[in-house]
């Protein structure tokens, strides 16, 4: 890594915040790593001393509302925080990114949570110092210079129970300005995959398409799921996201061998050390970067580093977020290491109204990366308010 952080603390950490926020979907959302009709998630609020006043930063914990993507889950969170989060952070006062890893580090686990603890002191440690998050990751990554102001958006598309389902979801994301269509499968739901994803391909053969199967042909094996998903290969999918089981590296790189379409990780890259192992093992050639998962945007950006060094696709995902994760995901992808659409939406997408918005599909289906202060999007505090299940309040002296 170039620069691990701010070169000489202008800031000073006050107060943290903790504010748990349900919000309904859009739509509600279905895969197997999640059904829920309402977002609960967890905000951490960090308020921070700088040379011109209070500023305060947001950061968000991608924890779903159950156990169903990882073991962290909202109100597991939400305790984990309160528990030992807080306390390491208050015994520690970090204020910027570098010096909350190192606050947080004797926690195990919890990464979700942890990240948002990392992303608020962030957010509010560059609004200080007035520097975007795009330009700080472009800064702290030893690849290239600088970052891109455009990024291609990406929808990804839940369970569909019929082919005529799914092509009604994804022509309403098209119609949107949308040119990039993940699509959640499993063989236990819905129409084959190859049937699902024909039918998209059919009707838009210059959409940029994957799917995502979150684990779901783990019961039949390597050889068994290449020869149900063997039709995928036709379809010219940029890449086939978990097929099989978080844990099955092996099977993954059998898979690899077996089918043309690209093999993608998520949910067990949960390290900068399991995404090498990964490589190495030639379990996926493409790699999901999450930064909730990988414990913050630090790790999230070595990760980048790591896969732009190896030739490994990269691809930034999403964990149905409000706005305030969304626009830091926009920023990581803005890294010129990251090749295929992501998981980025605009504003509305999931929320309406969302706690914080700005972010705008605009012409040729690209994102603007905001432009900063800290993440650049604003968030509302009514709709906070208005949404807040608990929030409490802890000084840091
Ligand atoms: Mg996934």
């Amino acid at each position: 890594m170039g620069e691990g952080g701010p070169t000489g603390a202008i800031t000073s950490l006050e107060g943290l915040e903790l504010v748990r926020v349900q919000l309904p979907v859009v739509g509600g959302w279905a895969s197997e790593a999640g059904t829920f009709s309402l977002r609960d998630s967890l905000l951490v609020r960090a308020v921070l001393k700088g040379p011109e006043g209070e500023v305060e930063g947001w950061g968000e914990c991608a924890a779903l509302p159950g156990p169903t993507y990882s073991g962290e889950y909202t109100e597991g969170a939400a305790l984990a925080a309160e528990r030992f989060l807080v306390p390491a952070m208050l015994e520690e006062r970090p204020s910027s990114a570098p010096e909350v890893e190192r606050a947080l580090c004797k926690v195990k686990g919890h990464k979700m949570a942890k990240a948002a603890f990392e992303a608020a002191v962030m957010d509010a440690d560059l609004r200080a110092r007035r520097l975007s998050v795009a330009d700080y990751f472009a800064k702290v990554s030893d690849v290239g210079s600088g970052h891109a102001s455009l990024v291609p958006a990406g929808v990804a598309v839940g369970l569909a129970r019929s082919t005529g389902e799914l092509l009604e979801e994804v022509g309403r994301f098209v119609a949107e300005g949308y040119q990039a269509v993940k699509v959640k499968i499993s063989p236990f739901a819905g129409p084959a995959p190859a049937q699902l994803l024909g039918a998209v391909r059919g009707a838009w053969p210059s959409l940029s398409l994957s799917a995502d199967a979150n684990g779901t042909f783990a019961p039949f094996g390597a050889e068994e799921a290449a020869k149900a998903l063997r039709g995928l290969d036709e379809l010219g999918l940029s890449c086939l996201e978990q097929p099989l089981a978080d844990d099955d590296f092996c099977g993954h790189a059998m898979l690899g061998r077996l089918l043309r379409t690209p093999v993608c990780l998520d949910e067990p890259l949960g390290s900068y050390g399991l995404v090498e192992a990964a490589l190495e093992l030639g379990a996926c050639s493409v790699v999901n970067v999450k930064a909730g998962r990988l414990g913050g945007y630090l790790e999230a950006v070595r990760v980048h580093d790591l896969c732009a060094r190896r030739g490994a696709s990269l691809r930034c995902g999403g964990m149905v977020e409000t706005g305030v994760g969304r626009a830091f995901n926009v920023a990581l992808a803005s890294l010129p290491g990251f090749g295929l659409p992501g998981d980025l939406t605009a504003t509305g997408r999931f929320f309406r109204p969302d706690v914080a918005g700005g972010l705008v599909l605009g012409p040729g289906g690209l994102i603007g990366v905001p432009g900063g202060p800290g993440s650049g999007v604003e968030v509302d505090r009514a709709v906070v308010s208005a949404h807040a299940l608990w929030r409490r309040w802890w000084p840091a002296r």
